[in-house]
């Protein structure tokens, strides 16, 4: 039986939106157009549950694309925010907790002994690669082909034909200069991976450890070992873009469950706990290069400001083993449910702890290209099947969903419930 939403009070709200804001929002997958239909505007959200203005309440498996671990609005964090809000929102000038966040991350991440924070991630990316350049002395980058590191101009780029080319803009307005100097390799294709590097000296290998921008498509067995090895060799520095996965799949990100250390590490999401951070770290020898200890200027007035600080901090002091092992649980629950739900409607749901993606395909996906040529249609029809049953999931494939510590099994079982019908639905 088909479900429907009511979403009159959105719809009021979408076209007042695109009057004022390109396509309505200011961050394009919230448009949802990849599953055809116009975004539903949120009044407010609590643990795993997002309510929108017109009232309807639905199961957050987007949980703002990362951040909220611990859910939405939890009260220790709130608490954090407000504390230090009461205190001033921002300085321009260094605070204890800037201190604090990065001896925090120290202690948990292989890679980093000293970092820098930004605001965003797309900040953070950016300025590794600035070190990265300046620390090497080359300019050519290597990035893996549907990965996603940010909408800096260098990196939006896309294959050209080929299999290790120079990068062609993926976006109107970015120069072909801008991505001159980045290779594409397809994702889990170690041969193009050497390749790529025995004909270009490059400066930075960079990597999502466990990618989740293409929907989750991890890497092979030993990839990330090549990856090391081949930095190593060549001297390249190898750069994890921990994003998505840091502190979410353990307390060290990918990098520490998959034994693989980088020479730099890219992390933003759940370092700002919801609020905007981000940062970029590696060995002190490295990050001295950074002004004003070093001749790579880099800087932000929002920087490691009080009130992101006071979410982050709070945020990763919430982490402990019992919450990483809860977090694995509610993964392998919803993994284990989602396949019983789909049936026999050919879906491969791919995971690591903390995320996951449905992909409507017969055959397993491990790269970019599989990715592409999953049923986006079938895809785009479940998520609104889900949408209308309550649960919102990422309007697109190409997304991991981010089950979080606020989920219940309560919210796992109307989940998979729903799910179950969605698939019956599209089938
Ligand atoms: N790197 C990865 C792996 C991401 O997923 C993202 C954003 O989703 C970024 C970088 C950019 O972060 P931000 O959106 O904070 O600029």
């Amino acid at each position: 039986m088909s479900a429907s939403l009511t979403d009159a009070k959105s719809a009021e709200l979408y076209a007042r939106a695109v009057q004022r804001l390109p396509g309505g929002v200011n961050s394009p997958v919230r448009a949802m157009r990849a599953i055809g239909r116009d975004p539903l505007f949120v009044d407010r959200a609590e643990g795993a549950e997002l309510f929108d203005v017109d009232g309807n309440r639905f199961v957050d498996y987007v949980c703002s694309w990362g951040p909220l671990i611990h859910g939405h609005a939890h009260p220790e964090i709130l608490a954090a925010i407000s504390e230090a809000a009461a205190r001033g929102t921002t300085f321009g000038a260094p605070t204890a907790g800037e201190v604090e966040i990065a001896e925090e991350v120290a202690r948990r991440v292989p890679g980093i002994d000293m970092l820098r924070m930004t605001s965003s991630g797309t900040e953070a990316a950016m300025s590794a690669i600035r070190v990265a350049r300046a620390v090497t002395g080359r300019e050519k980058l290597l990035k893996f082909s549907g990965a996603y590191h940010g909408h800096l101009d260098g990196l939006l780029a896309e294959a050209g034909s080929g299999l290790a080319t120079a990068g062609v803009p993926a976006s109107a307005g970015v120069s072909a200069s801008a991505t001159a100097n980045t290779v594409i390799v397809p994702w889990n294709d170690g041969e193009a991976v050497v390749r790529a590097c025995a004909e270009h000296e490059f400066a930075a290998i960079l990597a999502e450890p466990y990618p989740a921008n293409m929907g989750l498509v991890p890497p092979f067995e030993d990839f990330l070992q090549l990856l090391r090895n081949q930095a190593d060799a060549t001297g390249a520095l190898l750069v994890f873009d921990e994003v998505i996965s840091g502190f979410r799949v353990g307390p060290g990100g990918a990098q520490e469950r998959e034994g693989v250390t980088p020479d730099m590490t890219v992390l933003g999401k759940i370092i700002g706990g919801g609020l905007p951070a981000a940062a970029y770290g590696a060995s002190r020898e490295i990050m001295e290069h950074v002004a004003p200890a070093g001749p790579v200027y880099q800087a932000g007035t929002l920087s490691g400001n009080p009130l992101a600080v006071a979410a982050g901090l709070t945020t990763l002091r919430l982490l402990d083993e019992v919450a990483y092992a809860r977090l694995a649980a509610t993964t392998e629950t919803l993994v284990h449910g989602l396949r019983d739900a789909a049936g026999d409607v050919p879906v491969q749901i791919v995971s690591v702890p903390g995320l996951l993606t449905v992909f409507f395909s017969a055959e397993p996906v491990h790269d970019y290209a599989g990715a592409q040529a999953c049923d986006l249609a079938a895809h785009a029809a479940w998520i609104r099947a889900l949408l209308a049953r309550g649960v919102y999931a990422p309007p697109s494939q190409f997304e991991a969903w981010f089950p979080s510590l606020a989920h219940t099994p309560e919210h796992l079982e109307r989940t998979l419930e729903a799910a179950a019908a969605a698939f019956a639905e599209v089938k």
